[in-house]
């Protein structure tokens, strides 16, 4: 059943694609590689090591892409506890990912500050930062190669039978860890490389979980054992889940909602649907296919 895997035309007939993807993977890779910087780092005193699940906090967060005239965000401030799982939802374009990247300091706020466990992230080495956290970020983040090289990337030492647990853990047991991956991951469907991108994730065990969607081309009933698995392993880590749909929110510490760059509101899953007027409230209305009983 590998053959798929393995009789794709070969990336060379894709002039100018390597290179792009080639780049994309080092970024990722230096994003969820080890660092070894970190000796070097301690020892010229300028960074204190993060140290257990962060807090993390942005007071008054605006960010504007360059050139842009309009903010992408306005006015963001949240605090998010050591060890907390909070969802953030919204319509598309409303700035959910950007403050995600902004939280992975991929962009400098253009005016606040972003806290990681008391640190200000413009003092934070990016490596250091990178060591600890643990993204799905949206988009292809895999190369020509083989599962075992894509998913090395969650660092140097793991086993071919961890990899294979965890490959189990998020329902690609029809591959190995030998399967051949193309560049971008042009073999898999959408939710294969989703689920794959969550097996890096897992293997990586950082203490903070950055998860853009992780899940948006993965049917429900696979999602929910997938999440389920991933929750459980991470239980005391700091989970940020950008979500697109409101389904298993229920035992969330907090859920952020964003539109048009601002958090609007935010409250546990009971405290939004309290909120009748509200937005949280409506959405979760439509999804249930309810929403002509309560207009
Ligand atoms: P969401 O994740 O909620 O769908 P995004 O954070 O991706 O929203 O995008 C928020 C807004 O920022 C959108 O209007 C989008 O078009 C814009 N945007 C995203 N990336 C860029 C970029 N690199 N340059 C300029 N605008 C961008
Ligand atoms: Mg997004």
């Amino acid at each position: 059943s590998l053959t798929v895997f393995e009789t794709a035309a070969p990336m060379t007939e894709v002039p100018g694609y390597f290179e792009d993807t080639r780049h994309a993977a080092e970024l990722l890779s230096s994003i969820i590689n080890e660092a070894e910087k970190q000796q070097e780092l301690k020892s010229n005193g300028r960074l204190a090591e993060l140290d257990g699940p962060p807090e993390i906090e942005c007071k008054n967060v605006h960010f504007y892409f360059p050139g842009e005239a309009r903010p992408t965000l306005t006015d963001v401030s949240l605090r998010l506890p050591s060890g907390s799982k909070t969802a953030i939802v919204g319509p598309s374009g409303s700035g959910k990912s950007t403050l995600l990247h902004l939280l992975l300091k991929l962009y400098p706020p253009s005016s606040g500050t972003i806290r990681i466990q008391g640190q200000d992230l413009a003092h934070l080495d990016e490596d250091q930062l990178w060591k600890n956290i643990s993204p799905v970020l949206q988009g292809n983040h895999f190369f020509y190669g083989s599962v075992r090289e894509n998913l090395r990337l969650a660092g140097d030492n793991i086993s071919d039978d961890k990899m294979n647990e965890v490959l189990s853990y998020v329902k690609l047991d029809h591959l190995s860890v030998d399967s051949v991956v193309l560049e971008k991951g042009a073999n898999l469907s959408g939710g294969e490389k989703q689920r794959l991108a969550i097996a890096r994730a897992m293997l990586k065990k950082g203490s903070l979980l950055l998860l853009d969607e992780p899940t948006s081309s993965v049917d429900p009933i696979t999602q929910q054992r997938v999440m389920n698995r991933l929750f459980t392993g991470a239980k005391d880590n700091t989970i940020v889940l950008i979500s697109h749909n409101l389904t298993g929110l229920e035992h969330m510490d907090q859920i952020i909602v964003m539109d048009q760059g601002r958090i609007i509101e935010s409250g546990t899953f009971q405290e939004l649907m309290e909120m009748r007027g509200g937005y949280f409230y409506r959405m979760k209305m439509i999804e249930n296919g309810i929403w002509g009983q309560v207009q």
